[in-house]
């Protein structure tokens, strides 16, 4: 059964990782495909002609997710080009982590506003539509560090903490116009973001997962598939640990 059928979404930083395999899972449930990430250059371009083979409208778009008006304009354009945007999933997103004795302002500010602004940018662009036709899911990639905070991440803990804030908000306020707002908060994901880390920390990280694996982009895409799809019909404002049972 396909759960998506017929339906358009919207994933942000899909050129690769947790993105990429969110775009082909909703693919294959039928959803046409909207993509952005930072440049249209041949990841974006291999992604859109992996998801229009598979028989989906579908298209990559560059974007830089932290800018206002450029994603008020580029929301617009998804709209006009595929009709309706009825799942938006918040998915870019990127670290630069350090202790706070050497973090800069410069380090604080892009993360916060690559990793939360983008959300309210996102968001705010998409809800017009969504209160319009009455429905709509929008899914926000959060982190088991903005549940839990972790040392060397100040400024990423609290670019995902919140994010969870603003999903719980959200979900309070348009809950009456049947749009649910959910988030996402994956542990220890295998990525070319965590891949940068050293093999030994790696190592441990694993040891600390009671499922004992690194989660992969296809866990978190099946989660979002639930969230974005009639499945989770009476579920909203909620966030869902995607973590091997790291946090519970
Ligand atoms: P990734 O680095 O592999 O992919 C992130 C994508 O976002 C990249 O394609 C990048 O170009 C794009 N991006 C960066 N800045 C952007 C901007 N300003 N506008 C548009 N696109 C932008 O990372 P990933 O591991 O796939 O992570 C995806 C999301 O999941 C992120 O929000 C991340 O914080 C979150 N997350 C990841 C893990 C993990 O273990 N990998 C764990 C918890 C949460």
């Amino acid at each position: 059964m396909k759960l998506l059928e017929g339906k358009t979404a919207v994933i942000t930083g899909a050129a690769r990782g947790i993105g990429k395999a969110i775009a082909i899972k909703l693919a294959e449930h039928g959803a046409n495909v909207a993509i952005t990430d930072l440049q249209y250059d041949d990841a974006a371009k291999e992604v859109e002609k992996q998801l229009q083979d598979m028989g989906v409208k579908a298209k990559a778009y560059a974007s830089d997710a932290s800018k206002y008006d450029e994603t008020q304009e580029l929301i617009d354009e998804i709209q006009k080009e595929f009709g309706s945007i009825d799942v938006l999933v918040n998915n870019a997103g990127i670290t630069q982590d350090t202790l706070m004795m050497r973090m800069t302002e410069q380090q604080w500010d892009t993360v916060i506003s690559v990793n939360l602004k983008s959300v309210f940018n996102f968001t705010k662009a998409a809800q017009k539509y969504m209160l319009k036709q009455r429905s709509g899911s929008i899914v926000n990639m959060s982190s088991v560090v903005g549940v839990s905070g972790n040392a060397g991440q100040a400024n990423y803990s609290a670019s995902k903490a919140g994010i969870i804030g603003f999903t719980k908000s959200v979900a309070k306020e348009v809950g009456s116009r049947n749009i649910r707002c959910n988030a996402i908060a994956p542990g220890f994901i295998i990525t070319e973001m965590t891949g940068k880390l050293p093999e030994d920390v790696k190592k441990s990280w694993e040891q600390q997962i009671p499922l004992r694996r690194g989660g992969t982009p296809e866990d978190v895409a099946n989660t979002t598939l639930f969230l974005a799809s009639e499945l989770s019909s009476y579920v909203s404002g909620q966030v869902v640990n995607v973590c091997g049972a790291m946090n519970t």
